[in-house]
């Protein structure tokens, strides 16, 4: 397995090197949802009170958008799917909403870290998948111009730098589409069609980790996982919240 080099994934992140172990000092990790000093890093960014209202989401069937119960595929899987499966941190609520509202539009990129480190830790923990490469969904380039940062982007580091593999750009956004959030399922799908492309040809039997942050229709990921899938790779996607809400 490519990331078989973190089967004795320490329950510290590795981060002895000093300036690290400063920064810590001065900037110590706080729980995600009420900012209370966590007294150590274990992987979850959550205090002990926080993780008692803190509910996990799970694997997901990218066909019929169920839960897995205890299986690792849904009667609905096929090989042949552009995205094999997906994965979700949370579901989609409020502390989630304001959460992720902070890390794309109030610029607080120090989320990115807290989020793709718990991210690959459930990833190596449930063995959810092998992946040579994360790859984060693009943004457009005036998207990304305009924010300074593509969210995505910075979460996937983290997630692939846990992992021990490269996180690449493998796609690129070639339109700047209208907003997701406003339209509908239908509208999104064609919304989305046809706007990324793939930088490079891929070897045989690659597996793609694609992260995004919100997972709502699956528009965007199921368009973006079937052009990798076109290039050659198998996709799996995770995402930090899951949010099914729209019809
Ligand atoms: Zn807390
Ligand atoms: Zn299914």
């Amino acid at each position: 397995m490519p990331h078989s080099r973190n089967q004795g994934l320490p329950e510290v992140e590795p981060s002895a090197r000093p300036l690290d172990y400063l920064l810590n000092l001065l900037f110590p990790d706080r729980c995600l949802f009420c900012r209370t000093i966590l007294p150590s890093a274990d992987g979850l960014p959550l205090c002990s009170s926080c993780r008692t209202t803190f509910s996990p989401a799970g694997r997901i069937c990218p066909q019929c958008e169920r839960f897995f119960q205890g299986q690792t595929e849904c009667t609905c899987f096929s090989a042949a799917s552009p995205l094999q499966s997906l994965f979700a941190l949370s579901r989609y609520d409020q502390q989630w909403r304001a959460l992720l509202h902070d890390l794309k539009y109030r610029n607080r990129r120090s989320l990115a870290r807290p989020f793709g480190v718990w991210l690959a830790r459930e990833i190596i923990k449930q063995e959810y998948c092998a992946p040579h490469v994360v790859v984060p969904i693009p943004l457009h380039r005036l998207r990304e111009k305009e924010r300074g940062f593509n969210q995505s982007t910075l979460v996937a580091c983290h997630t692939a730098r846990i992992l021990g593999i490269p996180c690449r750009q493998l796609l690129v956004k070639n339109k700047d589409t209208v907003s997701q959030t406003t339209i509908s399922r239908l509208e999104r799908r064609e919304n989305i069609h046809g706007v990324f492309s793939c930088t490079s040809s891929l070897p045989q039997g690659f597996v793609v980790l694609l992260i995004d942050d919100i997972y709502s229709t699956g528009a965007t990921m199921k368009e973006a996982a079937a052009v990798l899938h076109g290039c050659g790779a198998k996709v799996f996607g995770v995402v930090i919240a899951y949010n099914p809400r729209i019809s």
